[in-house]
């Protein structure tokens, strides 16, 4: 099963995709995330991207489609995975198309998760994110216990520089331009399952695999 996460940043695609993992037993694939590691772990990828993700601006197609590229080749990929993140542009989604083509698989489905602007923002601007483990929080709808510290390892809690607010504009503008045109894109494949994004939580894996199955 291959199945991509679409939808705008702080729409919940994370959380979602852990749960579609979670249940058919497939690895989660975050392409922020993995440039977070290689931040974190000073490499040159992570020096290089991290320009880009601070502004708030897409990471060039050259460097984000290798690192995908190498990471679904590795063993654990075999029986499928799901993509939270990527593609993010028409190039990138014809790019792993074409390299599933050649293994003569494709892409199951895509499932895009609808949030409006406004509730974006007021995602964004709230969510905190742990230093250490990377768990997030949200001021107002999902607090840590005690302010500033993450529940799960005591951790300092703070804002990503990308979702400051100047930066949050900037990534929804990005995401209209260049990432919104996959919806059409799967759409015309066939395989866009769309799910809202404002619904409860707890329901949100019942609603995703009413639409896949
Ligand atoms: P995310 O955690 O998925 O919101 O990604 C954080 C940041 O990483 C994005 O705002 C981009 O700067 C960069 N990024 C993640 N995935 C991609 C991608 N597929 N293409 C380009 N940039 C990406």
């Amino acid at each position: 099963m291959k199945i991509i996460m679409l939808g705008a940043p702080g729409a919940g695609k994370g959380t979602r995709a852990a749960m579609i993992a979670d249940y058919f037993n497939i690895p989660h694939i975050s392409t922020g995330d993995i440039f977070r590691a290689n931040i974190k772990n000073g490499t040159q990828l992570g020096m290089e991207a991290k320009g880009f993700m601070d502004q708030g601006l897409l990471v060039p197609d050259e460097l984000t489609v290798k690192i995908l590229l190498d990471r679904v080749a590795a063993d654990d990929c075999r029986e499928g995975y799901i993509l939270d993140g990527f593609p993010r542009t028409i190039p990138q989604a014809e790019v792993l198309d074409q390299e599933l083509v050649k293994m003569g698989d494709k892409v199951d489905y895509a499932i895009d998760v609808d949030v409006p602007d406004d509730v974006i923002i007021d995602r964004m601007s709230g969510r905190r994110a742990c230093l250490k483990c990377g768990a997030t929080f949200h001021i107002a709808h999902v607090p840590p216990k005690q302010e500033g510290i993450c529940d799960k390892c005591g951790a300092e809690l703070i804002q990503r520089a990308d979702d400051a607010p100047e930066t949050v504009k900037n990534r929804l503008t990005v995401y209209h331009e260049q990432t919104q045109p996959l919806i059409d894109f799967y759409q015309g494949k066939g395989i866009l399952k769309q799910v809202s994004g404002t619904g409860a939580v707890k329901d949100a894996l019942q609603d995703m695999l009413a639409v896949l199955i």
